[in-house]
């Protein structure tokens, strides 16, 4: 990490060193004594395992991990990502990123992770569910699964079907458990998952940029007027997160002029209509030959256009010391876990450019399997008991309100009104709420210490400082 003169040399920072990096950033703003300190950055249990499949006439051994970060809070959460990429390191960090992501946004998870080195476009779906199944087992046999465990979750590479072989291989394990449906999140709708995951990461990128942008003060610093509508927005990934916010950003008036996907990037100054994007993608396996708008083969290349905003969602270290200083957006936001590394952040912040930190803007996945993990525990869909009351009680109330002034409301005006909350507005205002609220905490922070030179190390001190907190009052430190 450090050369012969002690110095950091950021450009050679491995991932988890660079989450460290920023935790050391922080540290010093937080007040906490240095064995608390090394306490809350270290990952707690590190499960890797090797385990073999058959596979078409051969055996493979397949290489996979679970690393908790951190016991402060239990149970661990944390997705499950299929890359080939996948390595200790990269676990390590992504399950530290976790931890702090969950303090900041008040979700009382410690972090977790776990990959397992396949790629998964190119596993057929019958191993894919033998390796995901033999995981689970892998994870039952050393308790590292379950209801106030870990709890995994999607990531890169897996989503709702994954989560649903989980599920079964674990209640196949431990039949009877009451609980046992939260023993991992993300699942499809017919296993008691919940309305909004899908798109909860996504929803919650847009939520995020809405805040930050709505302060009059902080745009004009970097140029740029209030509010999203009218922003132009560049989207790298149309993955789960990529596709979701791409989709629901427009709602907000904002434009997505590119999307760069792995294989190429398409281009359109006037917008582009990302539902029809990701269907041609989806029908023709690539994003090239797009007919709507300028195809450009060197992906990479359109994260250098002139935008407002630059989403980067897809993996990490995408913007680095290498394009960093050709990078013309005024704001990056993290909606990937890591795609901005040190020496990358240090170029973008000499340039001015807000960088809005994973460990906050893409936090709204966990924040809504949270919410899939307490409708599990409580066995009941939200709303279910009070919906309908609420729309008696409205109707009275409206009936209450012709009464007095003697005037009809109408038929329209009545339906708006006593509309009673289903799971899925339950789901989202309860998202909004959670980053909304924490985008205050990390900017009221960086507000009030003024030596706090960025977002991400006010994201990380205020995270800190729960973490501290909740260690104090287990009483283990003095
Ligand atoms: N994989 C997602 C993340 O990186 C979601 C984790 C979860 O829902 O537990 O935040």
């Amino acid at each position: 990490m450090a050369d012969k003169s002690g110095k950091l040399n950021l450009k050679e920072l491995s991932f988890s060193d660079s989450v460290s990096y920023y935790f050391d950033k922080a540290a010093p703003f937080t007040n906490t004594p240095k064995g608390l300190l090394d306490q809350i950055k270290v990952c707690n249990s590190i499960y890797k395992m090797n385990f073999p499949v058959k596979w078409g006439n051969e055996v493979r051994v397949i290489e996979a991990y679970r690393i908790q970060h951190s016991h402060h809070r239990m149970p661990t959460k944390g997705g499950i990502r299929y890359s080939l990429q996948v390595d200790q390191d990269e676990v390590m960090a992504l399950a530290a990123l976790m931890t702090y992501k969950c303090a900041l946004v008040d979700v009382p998870f410690g972090g977790a992770k776990g990959g397992i080195k396949i790629a998964p476009r190119k596993t057929p779906v019958e191993i894919l569910e033998t390796i995901t199944r033999r995981y689970t087992v892998e994870l039952v046999k050393k308790n590292f699964i379950g209801p106030g465990i870990d709890v995994p979750a999607p990531d890169y590479g897996t989503g709702e079907r994954e989560m649903a072989w989980i599920l079964d291989t674990y209640m196949t394990m431990r039949p009877g458990e009451i609980d046992g449906y939260g023993c991992v999140t993300g699942k499809p709708m017919s296993q008691n998952g919940i309305r909004g995951r899908t798109e909860a990461t996504g929803r919650g990128v847009v939520y995020a940029l809405n805040e930050a942008c709505s302060y009059e003060d902080d745009m004009k610093a970097l140029g740029l007027s209030k509010g999203l509508d009218g922003k132009r927005v560049i989207v790298q990934g149309l993955g789960n997160v990529g596709y979701h916010t791409a989709r629901i950003i427009r709602q907000y008036g904002a434009i997505v002029i590119a999307v760069a996907e792995a294989d190429g990037a398409v281009y359109n100054e006037n917008g582009l209509d990302i539902d029809d994007l990701y269907r041609y993608r989806q029908d023709k396996k690539s994003v090239r030959g797009y007919p709507k708008g300028k195809v450009i083969a060197d992906s990479a290349s359109a994260l250098e256009l002139d935008c407002d905003i630059l989403i980067p969602a897809a993996l990490e270290k995408q913007i680095t010391d290498k394009n960093a200083a050709r990078i013309k957006a005024r704001i990056v936001a993290e909606a990937a876990n890591g795609p901005v590394t040190p020496a990358a952040e240090q170029i973008l912040l000499k340039k001015g450019v807000m960088i809005i930190p994973d460990i906050y803007i893409n936090a709204g996945g966990v924040t809504v399997s949270y919410f899939e993990w307490l409708k599990n525990l409580s066995h009941v869909k939200f709303g279910r008991m009070q919906k309908r009351w609420e729309e008696k009680h409205q109707t009275n109330f409206i009936k209450l309100v012709e009464d007095l002034t003697g005037q009809k409301v109408s038929a329209k005006r009545i339906n708006d009104l006593i509309h009673g909350a289903k799971e899925i507005d339950l789901v989202n205002s309860g998202l909004e709420d959670t980053m909304i609220e924490a985008y205050r905490d990390i900017r009221e922070f960086k507000k009030r210490h003024k030596k706090v030179p960025d977002l991400r190390t006010a994201a990380f001190a205020v995270s800190i400082n729960k973490i501290r907190d909740s260690y104090y009052a287990m009483g283990i430190f003095p």
